[in-house]
């Protein structure tokens, strides 16, 4: 797969970031997730976070696996603000998607979150999940760059 450059790697999360402020201006947890194609530029789709049970990225590995086919998305990134849970990680391999760009780990969020009704946080890092699958799956993450951007949007949230 065509590696990501720093400069990319910074913007698409920056991008991701925007779509978790916009699910949070429609009352939604603020996360968001993003689907680059082969070319690691073009945004494909935006998801922003649903609910508990339809994250921005299991969410958005459904919608992918419904538009393209398996041999396109191995080449494709899925990029999200927070690491993936296993819920989206799982979703995230069977869609066949390629690569995973997160910018904060779920740990910096459960700091935040504490044990939020809300957010029950699934401590299982995605590598974890993706080493017990068949296929690889390239895991880039965290981005040290971008994390206090990453956490910005939930700051005080999770105590309102
Ligand atoms: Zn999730």
């Amino acid at each position: 797969m065509k590696p990501l450059a720093d400069e990319q790697i910074v913007r698409h999360l920056r991008r991701a970031g925007a779509v978790a402020e916009r699910a949070m201006a429609m009352a939604r947890h603020p996360f968001g997730a993003l689907l680059l194609a082969p070319d690691g530029e073009t945004v494909l789709a935006e998801q922003g976070n649903i609910d508990t049970v339809n994250h921005a990225e299991s969410t958005l590995a459904r919608t992918a696996a419904a538009n393209y086919p398996g041999a396109y998305l191995a080449q494709c990134t899925l990029v999200t603000t927070f690491e993936p849970c296993a819920m989206c990680a799982g979703t995230i391999y069977w869609a066949g998607i390629g690569r995973v760009l997160y910018g904060a780990q779920e740990s910096q969020l459960l700091a935040l979150t504490g044990s939020h009704p809300e957010n029950p946080t699934l401590s299982l890092p995605c590598r974890e999940v993706f080493a017990r699958g068949q296929r690889a799956v390239e895991v880039i993450g965290p981005v040290a760059a971008v994390c206090d951007d990453m956490l910005a949007p939930h700051q005080g949230f999770w105590r309102r």
